[in-house]
């Protein structure tokens, strides 16, 4: 009887270290043949970092960040998305410089967005960003156009996709600051550029489908380029047109976009794709990529907005 006792204590103490192993050791994940520990910071958000970060962390956290990532996620998270499935926020931190670059495949050497081989499931931040994030002097409840538009590229990451550009996935994470969350009057110099814009500087979609949208005016914010308005505008004026033929609100609209599009087959051409997608607003495949129709309705929808104001 003694001896069953004993056994059984430390079949118990056995099991009860080795759960607290699992606990306290963190999962890894390897990206690029890179090993990053997994932290997750809350039920819909992980932050991945490498061995010297993750120490950093333990010591000094990274609240400022985290708190604005999820204040700016609550404020999408308003919003009435029909998901497929609930979004999880993961963010790789990777060191300024030069290892931010090679390892994100962007052009630049700090900052925040896609990272080569993620798709769109995660983004990359630098660490100084990271660590030391004030919301650029404005605090930590800081919420703005730029992050809720990087959150919209993971949250989108929900839907399925069958077909496939990059051109689209700006135009969906563009709308959802600007027209959905109704952010983008508070931006003086894009509402300018938009205001001022002439037929030549809005760009047809074939175009944005076949060219880098952020390789041209490397130094201007994103949403100030001619590549995202005119992208902006294409969307803008395609979810119109379906507010417009279906009754629906704004947000019923791209709901409905985004559920119709996600359960187009795999095409094997461009033209039938953009016939599918023209097919739900009543134009032809030819309109939807070779002319400017759609940048135009939205446009026209963004100035009237601006005059009922
Ligand atoms: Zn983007």
């Amino acid at each position: 009887m003694k001896k069953k006792f004993i056994i059984s204590l430390v079949i118990l103490i056995v099991i009860t270290i080795l759960i607290g192993l699992f606990i306290s050791s963190p999962g890894k994940t390897k990206w690029k043949n890179e090993t990053f520990y997994i932290v997750n910071v809350s039920p819909n958000m992980q932050i991945m970092l490498k061995q010297d970060e993750y120490k950093k962390f333990k010591e000094r956290g990274a609240e400022c960040f985290i708190s604005r990532m999820l204040k700016n996620f609550h404020n999408i998270s308003t919003l009435k998305f029909e998901l497929p499935q609930p979004p999880k926020l993961t963010f790789y931190v990777l060191k300024h410089g030069s290892e931010y670059k090679q390892m994100s495949g962007l052009p630049f050497e700090s900052g925040m967005g896609g990272g080569d081989g993620l798709g769109t499931s995660a983004l990359v931040v630098d660490d100084v960003w990271f660590f030391d994030d004030t919301g650029n002097g404005y605090g930590c409840d800081r919420v703005t156009i730029g992050l809720t538009h990087e959150l919209a590229h993971i949250i989108l990451n929900a839907y399925p996709k069958n077909n496939y550009n990059e051109a689209f996935e700006e135009g969906w994470a563009e709308l959802v600051p600007q027209y959905l969350a109704e952010m983008e009057m508070g931006d003086e110099i894009r509402t300018n550029i938009i205001k001022t814009l002439k037929n030549d500087d809005i760009y047809e979609l074939e175009w944005l489908m076949d060219n880098c949208m952020y390789c041209d005016e490397k130094s201007m914010v994103a949403q100030h380029r001619k590549t995202y308005i005119s992208m902006y505008l294409w969307m803008r004026g395609y979810v119109h047109e379906i507010e417009q033929k279906y009754g629906l609100d704004k947000m019923s609209a791209f709901n409905f976009m985004m559920k119709k599009w996600s359960a187009m087959p795999k095409f094997a051409t461009r033209e039938e794709w953009m016939t599918a997608i023209g097919n739900i607003i009543d134009m032809s495949g030819e309109d939807v990529l070779h002319s400017k129709k759609l940048q135009l309705i939205g446009h026209k929808a963004f100035l009237s907005q601006l005059t009922a104001q």
